[in-house]
């Protein structure tokens, strides 16, 4: 195997506090294999159909996590075996994860997408709806989700000011929920923001968690 070098370099500079997602989306499973080998276990897919189909495909210990949008009728596919759920976009969504959580009697964890980005297509929460989120007594219902923290885009552009801002914007919501954690529920650890040409910027300011496609695995064909 030739092996990826991107990884290990990725890894080396990392620090200690932030987990890297290599994310896999449209990788063949022999690619994902190599990164594998060299001791990276954790994978992010952005469609629930392919991310069950690699779950089947690959070794059990991987720790898969969906990052892309999620249709409530798609959740049953994942619920088994995913690690996050960092896409939650709506009240609705996280009622049917919760629902298929119990269904195989787990908690799911997850986290709630924020828009920060100034792109019209993104998905997400607004920053008062977030907050009005974590406020709604209907979570103390959800006995099998667990809120973990906050996802954020930044918009695509060469403007690192701008991205900055958006990932400071972030930051300070995720800062503002701490407190009202509640203990099992929702408990405020993680701040997904960072891909591969923001992830320095992402890190700067506070980031947990970064997901990275093309800076590993190289140019997505589609
Ligand atoms: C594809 C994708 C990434 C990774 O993008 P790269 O630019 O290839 O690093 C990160 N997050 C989400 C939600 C994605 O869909």
């Amino acid at each position: 195997m030739k092996g990826n070098k991107n990884i290990d370099a990725l890894k080396a500079a990392l620090p200690a506090h932030v987990t890297l997602i290599a994310v896999s989306k449209t990788q063949p499973a022999n690619r994902i294999l190599e990164v594998y080998s060299q001791g990276h276990h954790q994978f992010g897919e952005n469609k629930a159909q392919e991310l069950t189909r690699k779950y089947n495909e690959l070794p059990k210990d991987i720790e898969w996590h969906m990052i892309g949008h999620l249709q409530t009728n798609k959740v049953k596919y994942i619920a088994p075996f995913v690690h996050l759920i960092h896409s939650v976009d709506s009240l609705k969504l996280l009622q049917e994860i919760n629902k298929q959580a119990e269904r195989h009697n787990r908690v799911i964890p997850v986290l709630l997408q924020v828009h920060i980005a100034s792109e019209e297509t993104k998905f997400g929460f607004s920053e008062a709806e977030v907050e009005e989120l974590i406020r709604n007594p209907e979570l103390e219902t959800l006995k099998h989700v667990r809120i973990k923290g906050l996802m954020g885009m930044a918009t695509f552009t060469s403007d690192e000011e701008k991205i900055r801002r958006e990932f400071k914007t972030l930051k300070s919501l995720f800062e503002k929920l701490k407190p009202i954690s509640k203990p099992g529920r929702v408990e405020m650890h993680e701040l997904s923001m960072g891909m591969s040409n923001d992830y320095p910027i992402a890190i700067e300011e506070g980031s947990t968690m970064i997901r990275i496609g093309s800076a590993i695995f190289g140019e997505r064909k589609v």
